[in-house]
């Protein structure tokens, strides 16, 4: 999992939560976890592994945190059972959190914010009945990433009820006043039907279009089916709206199901403080607006394993996910937290990220040695903005950022909701992935950086509806793209506006690139990225299966980092960073005690250099001699 600490607008997070300052690990256990488990179909059980997950809060943990130099741990406090079910599991936590306390480790309680284990649920509080996310056919909703045997055994409850908000505030004391320091927040899903939910969704739309509208049935392909296809967990059923052509009142829905559970963590947040002022807030929001802007502290499980595939040459990479974190941030350091692999703890390092957890003593070591120099206070140095609009789970994206990562392109995440005149001002080329709806404020300011000389390409649909989704007539951007008349839907239209230039792809390159049917397309587009890129940041002649990744420190270095994503050694790679005027160059690795670094040629126009092999991981560091 991965995580940013603070927010870009929000209040910072308390001092023990603070970059630098904690390591944290979340632990899954107990009694009432293990219950959720055994409900959830999740694992191959036996009574002893039964019995030790049960009764994992104990000393022995205490003493790997301690040993690992743990500073927070993240436990289970209600999974989705009736208080009375609960108290087991609270008793075991009120006295472990004493315990915890007196090591000097904080403890994060962990929550589901809306799934019941309805069968226990429903007999304790009978109540809870009514609490219940309706589907439109009438029915129940179900929480989708568990597999049933038989019966359904876990349903979602209603983030705009309010009787399962009261409820559920008493959880949230509870814990707090059992001393945990933070709440976690799971399961954020609203996809509801019931009467409350229509009625917002009337009121919503009244305030947003002017009228009010019906909350439209769910679309032909369903939740069920995109939860099949994606296999992660999908919120409301929001996944498709930045880049899908949905009727608008679908958009709508999403929006306001985002907007109805980002309310309902608002008040527990309220609530929270008034018991505990510097609570660390933070949940499982899959990067979603607005609801990912409530809290202080924020995490991610939409990263991958990284990959090379040798037959096609394609890489997985999380580079697009840590920049956006990064991004969302506020440009403070996202976190990976239990790092899986080599290459992945070298890819959060290289995306100004930091990873937690020893994946490598070797590499422990290197970041202990070098981590001051190359890693702290780093700026990104790529001149090429990727706008996008909240983010979809990172199967959609990915393979978009990852053609970007293989070509080299050095790109940073704009995020749409965040768009400002400074922000554009950074970049010679912004990118416009899927914006298909924009308000005309946005429109303006894209218009004035073209017309500046800023370089612009736009891919998907782009402009033809409103911010709210509202279809419009024609796109607000269609002089900016060159599109007149009747726009066209598919090709590729390439036009100067002002003293800039445009590229415009009316289909989703990152549509085209998730369902492998790029073509042609794949190569266009990169050459026309690097031609409106200006000069690019670093040139890389490296075999396939190697990404490069440049950070600066300040204005006196240029870190380059060089990841090899293959399961061997690569030979020979060639680095040049043109318009670069440092002379000396300082090869470190933690895969090497002495790297070779070959044909080092500073010139006017530029520095270059050759890197003799790479196992996994190398970093060039160019400074003034
Ligand atoms: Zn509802």
């Amino acid at each position: 999992m991965a995580m940013t600490n603070i927010n870009a607008d929000g209040p910072c997070p308390p001092r023990w939560a603070e970059h630098g300052l904690f390591r944290e690990t979340g632990r899954y256990e107990g009694p009432a976890e293990t219950a959720k488990m055994l409900l959830s179909g999740r694992w191959d059980f036996t009574p002893l592994r039964l019995w030790e997950k049960a009764n994992a809060y104990n000393d022995e943990l205490l003493a790997y945190a301690k040993e690992h130099h743990i500073t927070i741990l993240r436990l289970v406090w209600s999974p989705g059972f009736s208080h009375q079910a609960d108290q087991v599991q609270w008793d075991i936590l009120r006295e472990y959190i004493r315990k915890t306390h007196r090591k000097g480790i904080k403890v994060v309680a962990y929550l589901s914010l809306t799934n019941s284990f309805w069968q226990e649920m429903f007999e304790a509080e009978p109540q809870a009945r009514q609490w219940r996310q309706i589907h439109h056919d009438g029915g129940n909703v179900p929480y989708m990433a568990a597999t049933y045997h038989g019966e359904v055994s876990r349903v979602l409850l209603c983030v705009n009820n309010p009787g399962w908000r009261d409820y559920f505030k008493q959880k949230v004391c509870a814990a707090l006043e059992a001393g945990a320091d933070g709440l976690f927040f799971d399961n954020l899903f609203s996809k509801c039907f019931c009467p409350i939910c229509r009625e917002g969704f009337a009121q919503y739309t009244r305030e947003v279009y002017g009228q009010a509208y019906d909350m439209p049935a769910p679309d032909a392909v369903t939740q069920d089916e995109l939860q099949k296809r994606t296999g992660i967990e999908v919120i409301a059923d929001s996944d498709r709206n930045v880049a899908g052509d949905r009727p608008f009142l679908h958009q709508a829905r999403s929006d306001y199901w985002n907007r109805s559970t980002t309310e309902f963590l608002t008040e527990v947040w309220e609530t929270a403080r008034k018991i505990k002022s510097d609570v660390l807030f933070g949940h499982n929001a899959h990067e979603r607006w607005p609801m990912n802007q409530v809290g202080n502290y924020k995490l991610s499980e939409d990263d991958q394993p990284c990959s090379y595939d040798p037959g096609s040459g394609a890489i997985w990479t999380n580079f697009g996910l840590w920049k956006y974190l990064f991004e969302d941030g506020g440009r403070h350091k996202p976190f990976l937290n239990g790092v899986r692999s080599k290459a992945e703890w070298a890819e959060i390092n290289a995306c100004g990220g930091d990873a937690i957890g020893v994946v490598d003593p070797v590499y422990h070591a290197f970041h202990k040695r070098f981590g001051r120099q190359i890693y702290h206070r780093t700026q990104p140095l790529g001149r090429v903005g990727v706008v996008l609009r909240g983010l979809s789970p990172v199967a959609d994206r990915a393979p978009f950022f990852s053609h970007l990562a293989r070509h080299n392109v050095q790109f940073d995440i704009v995020i749409y909701e965040q768009i400002d005149q400074y922000k554009l001002s950074l970049y010679d080329l912004l990118i416009l992935l899927d914006l298909r709806a924009m308000g005309s404020d946005t429109a303006d300011r894209l218009g004035d950086y073209v017309r500046r000389g800023g370089n612009l390409i736009a891919t998907g649909p782009t402009g033809i509806a409103k911010h709210n989704w509202q279809p419009r007539e024609a796109s607000c951007l269609a002089d900016v793209l060159g599109v007149d008349g009747e726009a066209s839907t598919a090709g590729r239209m390439e036009s100067n506006f002002g003293k800039g230039h445009v590229v415009f792809y009316p289909e989703s390159i990152a549509d085209k690139l998730k369902d492998d049917q790029i073509g042609e397309y794949g190569r266009q587009f990169i050459e026309d990225v690097r031609r409106l890129q200006g000069t690019p940041v670093i040139e890389v002649d490296a075999p396939d299966g190697v990404l490069a990744s440049v950070t600066g420190r300040g204005r006196s270095k240029i870190v380059v980092h060089l990841i090899n994503y293959r399961p061997a050694p690569v030979g020979a790679i060639q680095v040049r960073l043109p318009g670069c005027s440092f002379s000396q160059v300082t090869l470190l690795s933690p895969d090497q005690p002495e790297p070779r670094l070959d044909r080092v040629d500073a010139r006017s126009d530029g520095l270059s250099f050759a890197v003799e092999g790479l196992d996994v991981y190398a970093v060039a560091v160019a400074s003034r001699s």
